[in-house]
């Protein structure tokens, strides 16, 4: 069993490895566009950057991965849980304690390489407005908020398992559909304690807004404008909430950045999502995964030689579900393809609408300034946007935008 285990993960860091390979390698063909969105001295400048980028992620995975290697052949994870028996907690607050640990020793590494890439590379590359300060501020939040997230789930799903027996899958996904319905109330709350949001003072803008709202028939209850550019010169802008509380957030950078008219075309592509109702139609689709893991954990959490085989005496459920949750990934990559395919084709309707209602010069100058300032890659290798993209091309999007509305 620890064989296979072992082969599964150096498996999957062999699948990471040859991903980073593909996203680093330059295409055969450029598509000649690429040099009307970058001048050449642009484009070689996102290629260092894209470069610098990815040989520093690869770096920090070889690292993470060589980490869990050495804590599985050595039963290190057995190793801990047997320490924290010595301190005779009950099994409920062992596990918890076992589960931190556990979570906490890879994220000294993690930590380090963000900074590394924020204050040395997006630096070198001018993207980054964010004092360290912030930094250190936004990673105490972020890693006290997902410690005590996550913890809670694990502990939650335990109990869950050791309470009910043969329903636990049943449970859990009930528990699980409750907590992903409760992230969307929490989402916006969660952005509050990172970023200002203000509402969008009055002016042309504010009116041409309105006014696309009126054509379109749309209940929006605000428009606010984000403080992004505290933190990086990214552009972007969304739609959040249900009903009522249906609200547009626009990052400041984006209306620093782009043209009136353009921003309007932004603003009508989210729309158009909102139109065709694609948050709601994204939610089967997280709980999909969600809901996976869980039947998993249902069929191993008790599969005795999973856990026997890295040094403990009976199955252990955190254990279990903290490699099921290691070799997850490859399936999730899997699951992605199709699921990325179909959030693309919500996009080229997204884009249909936008040049519907708005028009579509406007929106093709729009995506081709949101390309360049975030250094987008505009010639990815196909089987990368197969695997990852959730976003078509540029050129996929400009060409899909001319057949439709030649
Ligand atoms: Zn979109």
């Amino acid at each position: 069993m620890k064989i296979v285990v072992i082969t599964l993960v150096v498996l999957l860091a062999g699948i990471d490895g040859f991903i980073h390979y593909l996203l680093t390698k330059k295409p055969k063909h450029i598509d000649q566009r690429t040099y009307e969105v970058y001048d050449k001295k642009t484009y070689q400048k996102w290629d260092a950057y894209n470069k610098e980028k990815s040989k520093l992620s690869v770096i920090n995975k070889g690292i993470l991965f060589l980490i869990l290697i050495t804590m599985l052949i050595l039963n290190l994870h057995f190793e801990i849980y047997h320490w924290l028996e010595g301190f005779s907690y009950d099994t409920y607050t062992q596990n918890a304690y076992f589960f931190l640990i556990v979570t906490i020793i890879p994220l000294p590494i993690v930590i380090t390489f963000d900074y590394i890439r924020i204050f040395k590379i997006e630096e070198k590359y001018g993207f980054n407005t964010q004092t360290k300060k912030l930094f250190i501020k936004d990673k105490l939040i972020e890693t006290i908020t997902w410690l005590v997230l996550e913890t809670g789930i694990v502990i939650g799903l335990y109990s869950i398992y050791e309470e009910t027996e043969g329903l636990f899958v049943l449970f859990g996904l009930i528990v699980a559909f409750l907590f992903m319905t409760l992230t969307l109330i929490i989402f916006p709350i969660m952005s509050k304690l990172y970023n200002k949001f203000s509402p969008l003072e009055e002016g042309s803008l504010k009116a041409s807004i309105h006014d696309l709202l009126k054509s379109t028939n749309s209940k929006v209850s605000k428009v606010l404008v984000m403080n992004a550019s505290k933190r990086s010169k990214k552009m972007n802008a969304y739609f959040t909430g249900i009903g009522k509380r249906r609200r547009i957030v626009l990052y400041d950078t984006t209306i620093e950045g782009l043209e009136e008219s353009e921003i309007v075309a932004v603003l009508a592509h989210e729309l158009g999502h909102a139109k065709h109702k694609d948050i709601v139609k994204m939610l089967p689709l997280s709980f999909l995964s969600i809901g996976l893991i869980i039947i998993l954990l249902g069929v191993f959490a008790g599969f005795k030689p999973l856990s026997t085989a890295f040094g403990f005496s009976d199955s252990n459920f955190v254990f279990s579900f903290i490699i099921l949750f290691e070799l997850f990934e490859i399936m999730m990559i899997l699951i992605k393809v199709p699921q990325n395919k179909w959030i693309r084709s919500m996009e080229y309707k997204a884009d249909q609408y936008a040049v519907t209602v708005h028009d579509k010069a406007s929106f093709t100058s729009a995506l081709i300034k949101l390309s360049k300032i975030n250094l987008t890659d505009l010639n990815p290798h196909p089987l990368i946007v197969t695997l990852l993209y959730d976003h078509p091309t540029l050129f996929q999007r400009i060409d899909h935008i001319g057949e439709n509305h030649g």
